[in-house]
């Protein structure tokens, strides 16, 4: 008998974001079961997980142990820059994904491109397990000007004909800003699309589950999406939005809740989703929950 042949045992590829999709760390409540039936759903052979994340690989250890997650099968992380895979506890990076991502840095990695940027004050390197091969960070003083920092920083990579993106963001805990320089190919959802080629997922197996700005784009892609119910209204909007004039909605879910008594927050989010693409999983959720009762 070939188990292959069968839909309840057809492999599926769940890929998740981490801080607040996976991870409880929202405003928002998370309803109580929702993590352990996700963990119970993440166990089943056929069930593969991805974690999706700017978290370099200890960060990514400190949440699995933080939450209690299960260890994935894959890890895209250093905001799409790294892809692993982990088997036995041991984490493999894939060097074809470096390839793929390095061609537009013509041999150059984030050590030596800083040599750009010497000159410039106001940028100060992260630390060094925030780096990696191609992709080099900067604090920079919240109160800079960004917008005319960015262009000076993107006009010097461009005459270099350096393919790169230039993302900025601000930590509000400590109000510092946070700029990283990333091969322009090196994004979540190119990052999502190698992963499925390379392990033979099509779109019909495949789920995607974010919360922000940066999950848009593969929220709003034909890979089937749900954005889960702790995102904010303003997110929502966007990705409807984005979706509507993509052509994708119909692979954009939006989380509510109503699941199994669940608020579609963080995991119980993931797992609606989930039984919106793919209703035959529902009894494997239900199954799994019988231990709760
Ligand atoms: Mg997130």
């Amino acid at each position: 008998m070939n188990f292959n042949q069968s839909p309840a045992n057809e492999r599926i590829l769940i890929c998740t974001d981490l801080d607040r999709t996976l991870l409880p760390n929202g405003m928002q409540p998370e309803s109580p079961r929702a993590r352990e039936r996700f963990c119970h759903l993440a166990a089943r052979p056929e069930i593969s997980i991805a974690y999706v994340t700017g978290r370099h690989r200890e960060l990514v250890l400190a949440a699995i142990n933080e939450y209690q997650l299960p260890l994935p099968d894959y890890v895209i992380g250093d905001v799409g820059t790294s892809i692993y895979s982990i088997e036995d506890d041991q984490w493999q990076p894939w060097d074809s994904w470096q390839q793929e991502i390095g061609i537009g840095w013509h041999g150059l990695t984030h050590d030596t491109l800083t040599a750009l940027f010497t000159d410039i004050e106001l940028i100060r390197l992260q630390e060094s397990e925030k780096q990696n091969t191609f992709k080099l960070s900067y604090y920079v003083a919240s109160a800079v000007n960004a917008p005319a920092l960015l262009d000076e920083m993107q006009q010097r990579l461009d005459n270099e004909q350096i393919a790169a993106s230039l993302i900025w963001s601000v930590d509000e805990t400590t109000d510092t800003g946070l700029l990283d320089i990333l091969p322009t190919a090196a994004t979540k959802r190119h990052a999502v699309e190698f992963l499925m080629s390379e392990q033979g997922y099509s779109l019909d197996n495949t789920l995607y589950a974010g919360d922000s700005g940066n999950d848009l784009p593969v929220l709003t892609s034909p890979i089937h999406s749900v954005l889960v119910a702790n995102a904010t209204n303003e997110v929502r909007q966007q990705a409807l939005q984005m979706a509507t004039a993509q052509g994708t909605r119909d692979a954009l879910y939006l989380a509510h809740g109503n699941l199994l008594g669940m608020n579609g927050n963080y995991s119980a989010g993931i797992l609606e989703g989930c039984v919106h693409y793919m209703p035959e999983i529902l009894a494997r959720i239900d199954e799994e929950s019988q231990y709760d009762a």
